[in-house]
């Protein structure tokens, strides 16, 4: 609808006025419009007013709306011109203001106030009370606006560095240490952390303010027991366990140096294999033994070296109190010996004690349900090992029996190796590779060895070292010669050296070691040795022997106090 406040009024005789058309009585607007109300009026409020009083003088009212129509038409285009141009400058002050700073929240305070730290320095801010509280956690990341007054939060920040924890305050703040690179400090816990157990030695992320810790990262340090190269140990420096070094051989050694046959009789290649048996015989040894033989032979036949990177980590370390952990541990296992392998060496990952981690669940006494994660994992990281590429997985156990059947499939650990105690001809090999040719002994080797090991495979009444009661009534006894192993034949023969130094030592002259010097550390090291459980328990002294459980109702220390005996001499 056209504007126009002067359509009703009537100007008949009024007296011409300056500025009036002449012989017209209709005054000019700024007669009639006051000269305020007037200046709010648009240029098309002002055309339609005029054009009412042109058309009071004849002109046509068809050629005043279409003066009208384009000056509305050029009105709007102005409006939008307006409008952009308004976006435009603000658009510009925008990018022409200075960026916001961000800081870590330290503490809460009260009165709507929040300790921010700001590249170093504390500030106490003033929080915007439309931020929700819960986003006002110790450690998040806030805004803080020109008046340096918090306006919104961003979650945890997670972008700090890494570092190691030293030392747990009683007030729970932590002292970080400076293994990672950075000097000693002492951070608070962010909220995510306030109620998790943490430990010496663990890795956390701290805000970029170097202030508060605020996640854990785990233990970046990989475990200790690695053992990157193995001494040399040929194969005859392992006494006795023939059986067990042609199955090795014939399940690695045989793959790797005819790949082609393998391939060509569609005959599948083991990824590794499990050595059981009880401890002490040699099962590490073994393990060592392998690699040191094969990266030998792989380079006397193709001519290749690759130097053995041998990963050594005993079950029990792997597990771990944290959540999560052990599995970490285990992934990181097989991505060392894959990298290591990756770069020409030939990667030995040996596991003991493996029931320990690889176990069926009621194996172990593990309240957690941690090996219900851990062996399915380390069955997908053994799937993803290739046969021959240079990576063999061996796990060791006192107790085959125990480790769980889905590591043992086809295409896994599909080989099992049996390391047997040391019989008495098995022995004598041991004993004649510590009693080296070269030492000072006082008779013939040959014949030493045989006396001693006669004296310690005697079913004698000074050798009875263990009391079984079975479940039939039957009693009988167990001689220290069914309890021997390498290790205890190996500490013998130390012990007897270090008796015979004392007294080279006490008699300022070269003592050479007698057979007595033998008889006397076999008493001590029966007595001593720690492969042996320090109490009378059952259950401990049957995982040494084969017996049955179900058929052994005592197993324990025969007491030679029941004889009578004396201390035992040969
Ligand atoms: P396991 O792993 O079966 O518990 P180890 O291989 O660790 O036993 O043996 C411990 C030590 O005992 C070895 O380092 C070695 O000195 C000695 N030993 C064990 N078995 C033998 C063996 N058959 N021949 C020579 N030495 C042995």
């Amino acid at each position: 609808m056209a504007y126009n406040p002067i359509v009703n009024k009537s100007n008949k005789g009024r007296p011409q006025t300056p500025g009036q058309a002449p012989g017209s009585d209709v005054p000019p607007i700024d007669h009639v419009i006051p000269e305020d109300e007037l200046e709010r009026l648009s240029t098309l409020q002002l055309v339609d007013i005029i054009s009412h009083k042109l058309v009071m003088q004849g002109a046509l009212p068809s050629d005043m709306s279409l003066l009208r129509r384009r000056v509305q038409e050029m009105e709007e285009m102005q409006d939008e011109a307006r409008n952009a141009v308004e976006k435009l400058s603000e658009a510009v002050d925008k990018l022409r203001a200075p960026a916001l700073r961000l800081g870590t929240l330290m503490q809460k305070l009260a009165k709507g106030r929040a300790l921010v730290c700001v590249n170093g320095t504390d500030y106490v801010c003033s929080v915007d009370p439309a931020l929700p509280e819960v986003q006002l956690e110790t450690g998040t990341r806030v805004l803080l606006n020109e008046a340096f007054a918090v306006t919104d939060s961003f979650g945890f920040d997670k972008n700090g560095p890494v570092v190691r924890i030293s030392e747990l305050l009683s007030d729970g703040r932590i002292r970080v240490g400076n293994e990672t690179g950075i000097s000693d400090a002492v951070v608070v816990r962010s909220s995510l952390l306030a109620k998790e157990k943490l430990k010496p030695g663990l890795d956390l992320r701290l805000d970029t303010n170097q202030r508060v810790a605020v996640e854990i990262i785990g233990t970046a340090k990989r475990l200790d027991r690695t053992l990157a190269r193995v001494e040399p140990i040929p194969w005859h420096n392992i006494g006795g366990q023939q059986e067990a070094v042609q199955a090795i051989r014939d399940s690695i050694e045989l793959p790797f140096l005819h790949a082609h046959l393998f391939k060509r009789f569609n005959h599948p290649v083991p990824k590794g294999f499990l050595l059981y048996g009880p401890p002490g015989c040699g099962k590490t040894l073994l393990g060592k033994a392998t690699a040191h033989n094969l990266r030998l032979q792989i380079k006397a036949e193709t001519g290749q070296d690759h130097p053995e990177f041998f990963l050594n980590v005993k079950g029990p370390e792997i597990l771990n109190m944290w959540l999560g952990e052990s599995e970490r541990q285990v992934r990181d296992l097989f991505a060392q010996c894959r990298e290591k392998a990756a770069e020409g060496h030939l990667a030995f990952l040996f596991i003991d004690e493996a029931e320990s981690i690889l176990g069926t669940r009621s194996a172990t006494r593990i309240g957690s349900n941690i090996l219900s994660t851990l062996v399915p994992m380390f069955c997908t990281e053994m799937d993803g090992i290739e046969p021959l590429q240079n990576v063999v997985v061996i796990i060791a156990s006192n107790r085959a029996d125990l480790i769980d059947p889905a590591i043992l499939r086809p295409g896994r650990i599909d080989r099992k190796i049996r390391v047997r105690r040391p019989d008495k001809e098995a022995a004598r090999e041991i004993y004649r590779i510590y009693l080296t040719p070269e030492l000072p002994l006082e008779k013939e080797r040959d014949e030493m060895v045989d006396t001693i090991v006669e004296a310690h495979y005697a079913k004698s009444d000074e050798n009875r070292f263990l009391d079984i009661t079975f479940r039939s009534g039957r009693h009988d006894y167990l001689f220290r010669g069914d309890l021997g192993s390498g290790a205890i034949i190996a500490a013998i023969v130390e012990r007897a050296k270090e008796f015979a130094i004392k007294r080279s030592i006490a008699q300022k002259t070269e003592c050479p070691i007698t057979i007595k010097d033998l008889s006397d550390a076999l008493q001590k090291e029966y007595r001593e040795n720690d492969l042996f459980p320090p109490s009378d328990i059952t259950e401990d002294w049957l995982k040494l022997t084969d017996f049955d459980p179900g058929n052994v109702v005592r197993l324990g220390p025969y007491r030679q106090t029941e004889t009578g005996q004396g201390p035992s001499t040969i």
